[in-house]
């Protein structure tokens, strides 16, 4: 158990390897095993997690730099970049629970209502079971290892299910990871739709999954058969409203753009402007030539598209609008400019999809309440953001925008801060979490009521139900 296809890539199209019958039984016997070993409570003492925890923060500091090679390989990541938003962010994840696990565990004493007393009530965080966790290809290695931080801190046992997408981080993490967590109750499972396709066949306590809306609707009717819970971590379109033009905010814009290629899910996807449109536009330029040089598209910082297919997509969105900033590609390094746009047409996929790449469309706006009705009119994003030192703008962005999460100036960076949850609403997805609110996500939150049969305060309620009993359970409840 521990791991399955490390000596057996997968074909990134289909699962070539091993042959399609021979899935379904492994998948079934290794499942079969991890629930064996999870029903035996190995996973539930705090010293047993504080380990395993260990165990995840050793893997990542020993084989830091395989990683950051199989990130470059997938992505062109730069290898700061790379270290930062990834291994750092899932240590970082890591460290948080050690710090807090204890009082997470900690059982919370309750009220008990009058009636009830003597009583103590308590609520407990009790492990689920068997989690299945399935990422996306953009953050492969910190959107796979970061639920697995939560899954591990709530005592479950859990089958990480990488994104065939990104397959040298895929294959580092199925042939690291067994290596130094207890393979009795973590397992990876690399593959493509067949494998996922036969993982969700199975039954799970909880399938956390992160990536596109459309299956996100395929794990969530799986999900339905075994009437499993899941947390939806998808995307969307991610808006930036810009009030003012001082040079931090082209600068933060940028940023949060243009990391990895434009392939986050908070990355803002477009701006609202209702100010100078120009000078944001100049602003912008001059940012992307001082962060990745006068070409970009060799620029060791700047990383690549994905795959053909994305690329393919992102350049044919270049013709809905007209490009003023960038707009160079390059099919053979699968490299795309950091790249505005203005005049686009509000209907085009660029306006209707999430663009997921180094595209940024700005829309002209005339006020600032124009832009709200422009979100509201629209799915609710993952994130939204306003750029303003104005407190009352600010106000009232929080106010009327529903959003996974609200930024004012720094966007992107409440997903780092592992105390603030994180997850969507709406189309942007389900549940939330980092710290504790991942291992909330991935507890029963349980109930426990204690009372003792020497006094017998209950004989109250007991019928048969006189006048005199009605009168007193009336005043106690
Ligand atoms: P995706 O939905 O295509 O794939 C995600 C996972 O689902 C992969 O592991 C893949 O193997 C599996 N999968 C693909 N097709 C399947 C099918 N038919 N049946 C079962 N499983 C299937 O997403 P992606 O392209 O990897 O990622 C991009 C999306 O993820 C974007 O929408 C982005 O916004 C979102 N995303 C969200 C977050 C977040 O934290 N909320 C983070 C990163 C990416």
């Amino acid at each position: 158990m521990g791991i399955f296809t490390s000596h057996q890539p997968p074909d990134p199209v289909g699962d070539t390897a091993p042959p399609m019958d021979e899935h379904p039984a492994r998948i079934a016997d290794m499942l079969g095993q991890l629930r064996q070993s999870a029903n035996s409570r190995i996973t539930h003492p705090r010293r047993f997690r504080m380990q395993q925890l260990k165990a995840l923060e050793k893997m990542l500091i020993e084989r830091e730099e395989e990683f950051i090679q199989a990130l470059a390989e997938d992505l062109g990541k730069n290898p700061t970049e790379a270290k930062f938003s990834e291994i750092d962010f899932v240590r970082s994840e890591i460290d948080y629970a050690q710090r807090h696990l204890a009082e997470w565990m900690d059982p919370q004493s309750v009220k008990v209502p009058v009636a009830l007393q003597p009583a103590l009530a308590r609520v407990e965080a009790r492990p689920l079971g068997v989690v299945l966790i399935m990422s996306a290809w953009n953050y492969p290695l910190q959107l796979l290892l970061a639920p697995l931080v939560a899954a591990i801190a709530s005592g479950n046992a859990a089958v990480l299910k990488p994104s065939e997408l990104a397959p040298a981080t895929s294959g580092a993490i199925a042939r690291l990871l067994p290596t130094y967590l207890d393979p009795r109750v973590y397992a990876v499972c690399e593959g493509g739709v067949d494998t996922a396709t036969e993982l969700l066949a199975a039954r799970w306590d909880h399938i956390f999954f992160t990536g596109g809306a459309t299956v996100a609707k395929v794990i969530a009717r799986a999900a339905a058969e075994h009437l499993t819970p899941t947390t939806l971590e998808l995307g969307g379109k991610c808006p930036i409203v810009v009030d003012n033009h001082l040079p931090a905010t082209a600068k933060r814009i940028a940023y949060a753009k243009f990391m990895n290629s434009g392939q986050t899910c908070v990355a803002p996807d477009y701006v609202l402007s209702f100010g100078d449109t120009d000078a944001l536009v100049q602003r912008l330029e001059k940012t992307i030539t001082s962060f990745y040089g006068k070409d970009p598209m060799t620029h060791p910082d700047y990383g690549r598209i994905i795959s053909q297919q994305h690329f393919d997509r992102l350049t044919g969105l270049l013709e809905h609008g007209k490009v003023v900033v960038g707009g160079q590609s390059d099919a053979d390094t699968l490299r795309i400019a950091p790249t505005v746009m203005r005049d686009v047409d509000l209907d085009s996929p660029l306006m209707t999809d999430e663009i997921f790449g180094p595209i940024l469309p700005i829309i002209e706006v005339a006020s600032f309440d124009e832009a709200l009705d422009f979100i509201a009119q629209r799915p609710a994003p993952l994130a939204a953001y306003l750029m303003s030192e104005n407190p009352r703008l600010q106000t009232i962005f929080s106010d009327r925008v529903q959003a996974g999460g609200i930024v004012h100036n720094a966007p992107m960076t409440h997903m780092i801060v592992p105390s603030l949850p994180f997850g969507g609403v709406g189309a942007s997805g389900m549940g939330s979490y980092h710290g504790r609110f991942g291992f909330e996500r991935l507890s029963q939150m349980r109930p426990e009521l204690s009372k003792t049969t020497v006094i017998d305060t209950l004989n109250a309620v007991y019928p048969p139900y006189t006048w005199a009993k009605r009168k007193i359970i009336n005043k106690l409840m």
